[in-house]
């Protein structure tokens, strides 16, 4: 507290990001960071990238990594936008699209950010309680709101809307902006994207740090009506012209670009999910179908923060929330067969 501080700084409460302990020989299962790391290929692109050249700003447009997007989803470089993370990328969205007399609409249980950046950027909000199953039910969403925004597959309860519930969504909210966020949707969701070309209100968030191991380099991005995209290269360009350096930009292009790593690492997350959710069940947890790259699991018997704690003392760190209604579950990244291994004997430890 600083009497130096503006007054909008007191009201702030915010986002707490899983935390990155230096303890050697970790099990790290909190933050959904990819086991497999990035295609050595973006890694070669960002070496070559961090040479003299750094001394010259980057491209304000990141037009080469758009143009690179864009062939790949099939739209066009002005249906791209880029940014340093989805999470500028949604900075950018709240306040370019979701602030409007009635309130934003999302989830009771999501992405902890989507209040954070409320509050931030005065947007007012509503939330919209998940069903008993933590599914999102879109017939919930019939109500006065000026946007919506959902994390599909949603976090942190993995559980994903199909792209059928997405269309029946926009086509109940056509005159709304609609974000979705897909930052897990490579794991076995139904991107909308393909939605873009005939809903100018949708727009799409993805990011680079799960499915393609580029946590560390922070590239994020957003698909939707050239319109919509202006509204974000605005903000944008009266906040930071260069979100995206050298190797950021270089990297991204790269590892786009490996399509074959890309397609080897994401069948492995899904083959290790597949594993984690049986040794899990067999151990006495429940978990709704995930379609993302971790599993959100409540024990029958044991409450979650006993569970977390325990599993602290043995070295393996998962996520969990202190919230009504999730408070008994874990959140647990999807690791390699090593970590799932070490995750699943630690449990058998505590268990007994
Ligand atoms: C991880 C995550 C993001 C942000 O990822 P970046 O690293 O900032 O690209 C956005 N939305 C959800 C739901 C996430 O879990």
């Amino acid at each position: 507290m600083s009497r130096f501080w503006s007054p909008l700084v007191h009201t702030l409460s915010p986002y707490v990001p899983g935390e990155q302990p230096k303890i050697a020989d970790l099990v790290k299962l909190n933050t959904n960071e990819s086991p497999y790391g990035p295609s050595p290929k973006a890694v070669e692109a960002i070496a070559a990238a961090a040479g003299e050249a750094l001394r010259l700003y980057p491209d304000p447009t990141s037009g080469a990594l758009r143009e690179t997007l864009a062939a790949y989803h099939g739209v066009s470089v002005e249906q791209v936008f880029v940014g340093n993370g989805s999470d500028e990328v949604l900075a950018h969205a709240f306040r370019a699209l979701l602030g409007h007399a009635a309130p934003l609409l999302f989830p009771d249980i999501t992405y902890s950010f989507y209040p954070t950046y409320c509050r931030l950027f005065d947007v007012a909000y509503e939330t919209v309680p998940l069903s008993g199953d933590l599914s999102v039910r879109i017939e919930d969403y019939r109500r006065a709101a000026g946007a919506i925004i959902i994390a599909n597959p949603n976090a942190p309860t993995g559980v994903a809307l199909t792209r059928a519930q997405i269309a029946q969504l926009l086509a109940e909210h056509p005159d709304k902006p609609v974000v979705i966020d897909e930052a897990y949707v490579d794991f076995g969701g139904e991107s909308a994207i393909p939605l873009v070309a005939d809903h100018p209100n949708l727009l799409v968030v993805q990011t680079m740090s799960k499915s393609r191991a580029l946590a560390g380099l922070r590239v994020g991005y957003a698909i939707g009506d050239a319109a919509l995209i202006e509204g974000l290269t605005r903000v944008k360009d009266s906040f930071n012209s260069y979100p995206l350096g050298r190797p950021a930009q270089a990297g991204a292009i790269a590892s786009v670009e490996d399509e074959a790593f890309f397609q080897d690492s994401r069948a492995r997350v899904i083959a290790g999910r597949r594993r984690l959710v049986e040794g899990l069940e067999a151990r006495g947890f429940s978990a709704p179908a995930s379609s993302a790259n971790f599993v959100f699991a409540r024990h029958a018997s044991r409450p979650g923060a006993e569970l977390a704690a325990e599993l602290r003392t043995r070295g393996v760190i998962v996520r969990r929330f202190d919230a009504p209604r999730i408070g008994d579950h874990l959140r647990i990244t999807v690791g390699t067969d090593g970590q799932i291994d070490r995750l699943l004997g630690a449990l058998d430890e505590i268990l007994g």
